[in-house]
């Protein structure tokens, strides 16, 4: 239920549905909007009743979330969300371009690739230290020492990092070592990993399982939201269809489809989408003309040694071009690129 409270609504009136709220056994989420203040009240909805809020001081109107999503719905919180990420700004009306390789394989390998890509105009470097991987017997990541990597080189390119925690295990050493926290489409359902970075104050990117309804996606990041954390960046990445001839099907109509219902920024991932690298640029600027608020780019030095997703990673000259020709696409759909700082 979300209550929403008149224009001049003082503190105390908020602090007193807050205090009603709690009474109820249910937790109140306070959205400062631009000209209201909106609280959702989140809990067993057998609990909640209208009336013991509309005759409260200062209340406008109370109103049930139809969606069983709640804090991640547009019908709490109606601008978009922007995040800040170090100097990056994600959501919005601007463009964060998130690249770099698939698994950090090495320093060298790591720093080559994160100074070309931000030469190239990326604003946030990425890569796996703990890769989720079909095989047991596949290169399985770095682990910690491919976090430090990740912490250093971030720090010496200056862009802010996202790396992929995959157990409740790692998610310390993760949070401490990146600036933002990956969930992984395989993981997209792990309830458990999902509550414990809601407890963290740390923004996550959330990509969509590829057989997971846009309903499930949002709920999943409701499971974020509801303990606490509302920095959830979500990312389509392809979903399950029956060709063969890409590795999934980009389904880039959830872009405005999830915009239309969901104040969070939407990133497209066209590289694990596609799975082929030749496809990967048209995908990015098709996504980014959809309204997308971020891609993320796999980008590798020399894509053909890659220990994982080689088809897919782009040689750093690839990913220029690409830049180059995203900017007139973000401008021709109102939007900005961000660039680093
Ligand atoms: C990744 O981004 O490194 C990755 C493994 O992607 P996904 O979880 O979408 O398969
Ligand atoms: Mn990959």
């Amino acid at each position: 239920m979300i209550i929403v409270m008149q224009a001049r609504a003082t503190e105390d009136q908020v602090r007193a549905v807050e205090r009603r709220i709690r009474d109820l056994g249910l937790r109140p989420h306070v959205s400062q909007g631009e000209f209201r203040t909106i609280i959702g009240a989140i809990g067993d909805e057998s609990l909640m009743r209208a009336e013991l809020f509309a005759a409260l001081d200062g209340v406008e109107s109370v109103m049930p979330i139809m969606k069983p999503y709640k804090l991640a719905s547009r019908d709490f919180h109606a601008e978009d969300t922007v995040i800040d990420v170090g100097a990056c700004k994600v959501g919005g009306g601007t463009i964060t371009v998130v690249a770099g390789p698939c698994s950090i394989e090495s320093r060298e390998q790591f720093r080559e690739t994160a100074l070309a890509v931000r030469r190239a105009g990326a604003v946030m470097l990425r890569g796996g230290a703990y890769k989720p991987r079909t095989s047991p017997y596949s290169f399985q990541g770095l682990g910690e020492d491919g976090l430090r990597i990740l912490q250093d080189v971030g720090r010496e390119a200056g862009l802010p990092t996202i790396t992929e925690v995959m157990d409740v295990r790692e998610l310390e050493a993760v949070a401490r070592y990146a600036d933002v926290i990956q969930v992984g489409a395989r993981n997209m359902q792990n309830f458990r990993l999902l509550t414990e970075i809601g407890h963290l104050e740390k923004p996550v990117l959330l990509k969509r399982n590829p057989s997971a309804t846009i309903e499930e996606f949002l709920m999943s990041a409701e499971y974020i939201l509801a303990e606490g954390n509302r920095q959830v960046i979500l990312c389509e990445r392809g979903i399950r269809g029956f060709d063969h001839s890409t590795r999934y099907t980009l389904d880039l109509s959830a872009v405005p489809n999830i915009q239309g219902v969901s104040h969070l920024p939407v990133f497209v991932d066209p590289s694990h989408a596609t799975g082929r690298r030749e496809l990967v640029a048209p995908m990015a600027l098709a996504a980014v003309a959809a309204g997308a608020q971020g891609v993320m780019v796999e980008v590798h030095p020399h894509p053909e040694k890659a220990l994982s997703d080689g088809p897919q990673q782009l040689a750093p000259d690839a990913f220029a071009v690409m830049m180059k020709e995203l900017a007139p696409i973000a401008g021709a759909v109102g939007r900005q690129l961000q660039k680093p700082k």
